[in-house]
């Protein structure tokens, strides 16, 4: 365990420090980091950051970033249940955190696509957001994101175009129920998945079950009810 920390720290930047905290909704925060780790960053959208947030690392998806100004953007869902989601729900202005990163996490396509789809939960606001960036103005856009009905705002206040699917009992329910009733355009698309692990996987077997191609698919469980052992198990799969 010693080891291990050492070498944690060995990799973590020099603290970068809180300039903005903004409540999208009750539950969704967006916190600036800012300063000189930031500086000259080298990130690409769907990069992930290793937070260290409380006394372990936890990956979270820079939404934007200025490498010139010095800041990222990160959108945190204040699930209300770990160390990094408590550090984010008491974040100020002033307070500073290590992190390790950029690095990649998930792709986007080097062809333009002629539709995107985004799907997934809280934890892929930022992600949808770096993506969208990076698509041309003629592609098409779709998708939802899954949360209570408290936390829709959140989707506008942070410019996503994405619908609002409001959770059921289960995670992912409402996701998969409004794939069904959505109607996919025509042409080459691209889909990013991701959030609740099970969710995601059950998402990926309806999108290929309705002919969208493998290489299409863009997948990352980020979280699992059933722990972090069972999402990486997942991840090793795809
Ligand atoms: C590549 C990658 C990028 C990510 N990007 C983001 C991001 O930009 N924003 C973001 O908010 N999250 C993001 N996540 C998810 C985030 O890393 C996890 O939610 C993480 O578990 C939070 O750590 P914690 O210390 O708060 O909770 P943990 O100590 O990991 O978990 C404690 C408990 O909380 C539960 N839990 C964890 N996450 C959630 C959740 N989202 N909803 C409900 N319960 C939860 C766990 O099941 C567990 O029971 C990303 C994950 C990955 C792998």
């Amino acid at each position: 365990m010693a080891a291990l920390k050492s070498v944690i720290q060995k990799r973590l930047s020099s603290p970068a420090t809180v300039t903005e905290v903004e409540d999208l909704s009750p539950r969704v925060r967006r916190i600036r980091l800012s300063g000189p780790p930031v500086k000259g960053i080298r990130w690409r959208p769907g990069d992930k950051i290793k937070l260290a947030a409380g006394p372990r690392l936890r990956s979270y998806t820079p939404a934007r970033v200025d490498a010139t100004a010095g800041w990222m953007d990160v959108v945190f869902f204040l699930h209300g249940g770990g160390a990094a989601s408590a550090w984010a729900s008491a974040a100020e202005v002033g307070d500073t955190v290590g992190f390790i990163g950029p690095a990649r996490s998930m792709s986007v396509p080097e062809a333009a696509p002629d539709w995107a789809l985004f799907l997934g939960d809280e934890t892929t606001i930022g992600l949808a957001a770096a993506c969208l960036e990076t698509l041309p103005e003629t592609a098409a856009v779709l998708g939802a994101i899954e949360l209570s009905a408290d936390d829709a705002g959140a989707l506008p206040a942070f410019g996503l175009p994405l619908r609002p699917a409001i959770r059921a009992e289960r995670h992912g329910e409402a996701l998969l129920a409004w794939l069904a009733e959505t109607t996919l355009p025509s042409g080459q698309g691209i889909a990013w998945l991701s959030g609740e692990a099970d969710s995601v996987m059950a998402l990926k077997s309806a999108l290929l079950a309705r002919g969208m191609d493998r290489a299409a698919l863009k997948v990352k469980p980020y979280w699992s009810t059933r722990g972090h052992a069972h999402r990486k198990a997942l991840q090793k799969q795809l």
